[in-house]
């Protein structure tokens, strides 16, 4: 078997085209750009790329972006103050904190200072609690893209036997509610999992949030199965570097019914998802109804 490759960047292209429409039509009939606030502290290489790219795409997608980019020796105090003021600014709908913040600063403090309704990468203990409890919340961008990529082959995943290998707070955790509010029924494993390859091959569709390069390999999928690969690791090869996932891809790909690249799989959709969740802010701060996307 050859997998159907599930194409993160066309799919997110797509996606991001429905919410610059949504964009354009609330601009339109109701006078409201939505704004999305990026706060950068230090000069983390990395940080600097994924802030630029979603700078750029913001406002390709017809909103406002605010750009906050402060030393790295900028104190928790300086930060909370900022953080306060754009919770306070009505033209601004989201706020983003980019991670990870220089060691003096507490993260979830600063996490837990966002407004809620403004908190579009969901980690606010809020958002959270509302995401576990099944009431309408910002929900986590990568995660809220991987189901997304899984709908597109899979588009019922009721009653389907799902494995998430990886239980942090911004992927697998809020990856596991998502999944039972598709009704699939959800097994997670993590570094202490015993037969690890035992527990993938019962997955009829495959989540990979490890941070372990090439990890989960062809004999550990079920023959058909979707394998959606959240990791994101630089390893060496042939004296330069290259991007791969934690799913060996080439020996997945033989099994496995449809599998995302990496790059090109998951990562497109995170910032995609964080338009989405800008837009959703704007409407729910304005008592619009969710846009349908
Ligand atoms: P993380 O916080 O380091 O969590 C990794 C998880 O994997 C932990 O739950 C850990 O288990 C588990 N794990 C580690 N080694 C394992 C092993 N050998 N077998 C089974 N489970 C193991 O990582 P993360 O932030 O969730 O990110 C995961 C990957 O996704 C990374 O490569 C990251 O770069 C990537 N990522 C991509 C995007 C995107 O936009 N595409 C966004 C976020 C993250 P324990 O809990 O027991 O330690």
């Amino acid at each position: 078997m050859t997998a159907k490759l599930i194409d993160g960047k066309m799919i997110a292209a797509e996606l991001r085209g429905k919410v610059a429409d949504a964009v354009h039509r609330m601009a339109r009939d109701r006078g409201i750009v939505p704004g999305l606030a990026v706060v950068l502290v230090g000069d983390n290489p990395a940080s600097k790329i994924y802030v630029g790219s979603k700078k750029k795409m913001t406002v390709a997608g017809g909103m406002r972006s605010y750009d906050h980019s402060l030393p790295e020796h900028t104190s928790e105090a300086e930060l909370l103050k900022l953080i306060g003021r754009l919770n306070t600014d009505p033209t601004v709908n989201g706020i983003l904190v980019q991670l990870p913040l220089p060691k003096h600063i507490d993260s979830q403090k600063v996490l837990s200072a966002i407004d809620p309704n403004k908190d579009v990468d969901g980690f606010h203990p809020v958002n959270v609690g509302r995401l576990a409890t099944g009431l309408p919340a910002l929900v986590p961008c990568t995660p809220l893209g991987c189901i997304y990529l899984a709908k597109t082959v899979q588009p019922s995943l009721e009653g389907l036997d799902a494995v998430v290998v990886g239980r942090s707070n911004i992927v697998g955790k809020p990856l596991i509610q998502l999944l039972l509010q598709e009704n699939a029924t959800v097994t997670v494993a993590h570094s202490k999992t015993q037969d690890l390859p035992d527990v993938c091959k019962r997955a009829d569709i495959l989540f990979a949030a490890i941070g372990r390069p090439e990890t989960i390999r062809g004999h550990w999928i079920k023959p058909g199965a979707v394998v959606i690969d959240v990791g994101i690791n630089r390893v060496a090869a042939d004296g330069k570097t290259k991007i791969v996932g934690d799913v060996a891809f080439t020996e997945a790909s033989a099994v496995a019914g449809a599998i995302t690249p990496v790059p090109g799989g998951v990562g497109p959709m995170t910032i995609a998802c964080l338009l989405l969740n800008t837009l959703k802010a704007a409407c729910m701060t304005a008592g619009l109804p969710a846009p349908e996307i």
